[in-house]
């Protein structure tokens, strides 16, 4: 009887899961941004890949990964999100020497050695001004959806136009906010001002990156990564060569499943 795999990734704004055979072909992934509490989007995640393959949940086996694993249910193990990232993305993305993950609330930067192994990592769960809080709270007053932010700003272009001239340099994301409201009191048009966060936002994780070591080539994870204007501004400031990885939001959650 073929043996399935289940990773579930109960991230602090998203929940996603993935779905694999033991033969370690990708069956399926589901994403859930609704908010609902981990265990109730884990049942809800892991129901919905199972029926839609004609799987019956006892032939599964599952990981539980990201801030709320401890509370997936499902009998499932946990591991760190460090290790599942690591080993989602050494699957999609074998030349990877870095990995850095920006999700809702936190943002980790992983040293991946030949083997996929990790061998450093930072992480940065305090300050919410290098995370997609401070993107989402921009987006928001200035009534654009987080995936159009990129566009907005001209793509990966916008990560250096504009230049220099306007910086938000606050490291809190309740001050730098107050900086980018006073940007746009003084005129400053509202995509200058928020080419002005995307830099803010890579400054802070270029620290990140060099405090874990991270290599390149650097794989882009979570779903900031899709942010474009973001990921040139990064290259910008940290000088390494930075891809978005390929199923971004899912290399943790893949990497659980890959584990399980
Ligand atoms: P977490 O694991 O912390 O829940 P995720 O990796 O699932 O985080 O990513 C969620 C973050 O990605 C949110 O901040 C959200 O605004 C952002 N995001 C989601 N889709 C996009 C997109 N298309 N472009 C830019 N950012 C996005």
């Amino acid at each position: 009887m073929t043996g399935y795999r289940l990773g579930i990734d109960l991230g602090s704004t998203a929940s996603k899961a993935v779905l694999m055979d033991d033969g370690g072909t990708l069956l399926g992934m589901l994403l859930d941004a609704t908010g609902k509490p981990p265990a109730d989007a884990a049942r809800e995640l892991a129901g919905a890949l199972c029926a839609r393959h004609g799987i019956a949940a006892g032939s599964v086996r599952t990981v539980a990964t990201g801030y709320g694993r401890s509370l997936a249910g499902l009998d499932a193990r946990t591991i760190t999100e460090i290790t599942c990232h690591a080993r989602g993305v050494h699957f999609l993305h074998p030349d990877a020497r870095g990995i850095l993950d920006i999700g809702g609330q936190d943002a980790k930067a992983i040293r991946l050695e030949a083997d996929g192994g990790v061998g450093d990592f930072a992480m940065n769960d305090k300050c919410a001004a290098g995370t997609g809080r401070f993107l989402e709270v921009a987006a928001a007053r200035h009534g654009v959806d987080v995936a159009d932010l990129s566009d907005f700003c001209g793509g990966e272009a916008g990560a250096e136009e504009g230049g220099e001239a306007f910086e938000i340099s606050s490291t809190c994301v309740v001050f730098a906010e107050s900086e980018l409201v006073g940007l746009r009191a003084r005129g400053v048009p509202a995509r200058e001002a928020i080419r002005a966060v995307h830099r803010a936002v890579a400054r802070r994780t270029a620290l990140l990156l060099r405090q874990a070591g991270a290599g390149e080539p650097l794989y882009f994870t979570g779903g900031v990564a899709r942010n474009e204007t973001l990921r040139a501004a990064l290259e910008a400031a940290c000088g390494l060569e930075i891809r978005r990885a390929d199923h971004c939001q899912f290399t943790g959650a893949l990497g659980a499943a890959l584990l399980a």
